[in-house]
């Protein structure tokens, strides 16, 4: 499920994981395969909550020297522009009710957070699934729902269009961000952990394209340890592949009907990533024949006049950085001193699944 629909957790305390036989001769696989391969390897999991299943387990404690495990931009709230943050605080403040889900609250847009918008007296409601805003668009007409995560949450987005929900739609398509991650030099991975739930709609043909070895993962500690052993054994073989580790939930052509309901509410457009800039074809927009639904249509020339004001405000948030795996949280001078999940300074603290989050709480 989206993350935005859990708390904010705090510290939490390191439990070590005990695996099963099978999985202690998984991690004794790695440890021979890491060694036979003798140079370091970098593997990315894609999605958050795969770092948050890496962090709960101590699996980065359970690596062999040479393996490192990075986090990548799959947590959709930290991938949420400031620029999308900044038009629906906007709406809120001349008077448009919003509904959103939780995590989305703190996130920092250039003027302020949807939290604070809702401190300054605007109508901005939290909803915990899409059914309760199409529900409450019965009571307030005019209700704009933040509509914002990648193919998982699209799906049920546009189910509620179909159903006369009014959407702001920042929603994103995953594998553009994956191409912009290997197109960019300064970036070192050397296999992608690709993302459970996204891969059970979008399948796993469409990661074909990558010339890097890939293994789609289900989300226990087990799971993740079997991907990482499937990923290093692609390497140590010198092949660049797709394989499936969650096929009781994932299909080569992924969720057809689902994919179907998509394609026809929305059409892909460029969209502007939080840390990543503008990434050609990575976003989704209403189609022309849903505008009727569509905030972003309805009111344009609001919309035009929160843009020409937006200030864009400096900020020392590393994020961007962090969901490139380029840093780790850590490495971000505001961590722990001044960013925290009571007061984050940036996306990556805010959500639960978000790197600096996870980092803060399980202290890897
Ligand atoms: S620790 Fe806070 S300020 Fe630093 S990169 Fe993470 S979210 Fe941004």
């Amino acid at each position: 499920m989206i993350c935005a629909l859990r708390p904010n957790l705090q510290l939490m305390p390191y439990v070590p994981y005990k695996f099963s036989l099978k999985m202690d001769k998984l991690i004794k696989n790695i440890h021979e395969k890491a060694e036979k391969i003798g140079y370091p390897i970098r593997l990315m999991e894609l999605c958050g909550t795969h770092s948050q299943t890496i962090a709960e387990h101590g699996i980065k404690k359970l690596m062999p020297k040479n393996i490192t495990l990075v986090s990548g931009p799959g947590c959709p709230v930290c991938v949420t522009d400031q620029s999308d943050i900044d038009v629906v605080v906007g709406l809120a403040l001349a008077g448009i009710p919003v509904a959103v889900y939780g995590d989305t609250m703190q996130v920092p847009g250039n003027m302020m957070s949807l939290e604070g918008a809702r401190r300054s007296g605007a109508d901005v409601q939290i909803v915990y699934s899409i059914s309760e805003a199409v529900n409450l668009q019965k009571e307030k007409p005019n209700l704009v729902f933040f509509g914002l995560g990648f193919e998982t949450t699209t799906g049920m987005t546009a189910w509620a269009i179909k159903q006369g929900l009014t959407v702001y739609s920042a929603h994103k398509l995953f594998p553009p961000a994956m191409e912009a991650l290997l197109q960019n030099k300064k970036i070192r991975v050397d296999g992608f952990i690709d993302p459970g739930h996204v891969s059970a709609i979008i399948g796993t043909e469409v990661y074909q394209k990558f010339n890097i070895p890939q293994v789609v993962a289900g989300f226990s500690g087990e799971d993740v340890i079997l991907a990482i052993d499937m990923l290093l054994g692609q390497i140590l073989g010198n092949k660049s592949r797709v394989e499936n580790a969650y096929g009781r939930l994932v299909k080569k052509g992924g969720n057809k009907k689902a994919l179907k309901l998509i394609n026809e509410i929305f059409e892909v457009s460029d969209a502007k990533w939080r840390g990543l800039g503008e990434i050609k074809n990575s976003g989704l927009k209403i189609r022309k024949k849903y505008q009727a639904q569509d905030a972003s249509f309805i009111h344009r020339k609001l919309i035009e006049k929160i843009k020409k004001e937006i200030k864009v405000k400096p900020s020392a948030c590393k994020c961007g950085l962090v969901l490139q795996g380029l840093i780790e949280p850590k490495e971000c001078p505001l961590f722990r001193k001044v960013c925290a999940p009571d007061n984050p300074q940036g996306a990556c603290m805010v959500s639960v699944e978000g790197s600096c989050n996870v980092e803060y709480r399980y202290n890897n």
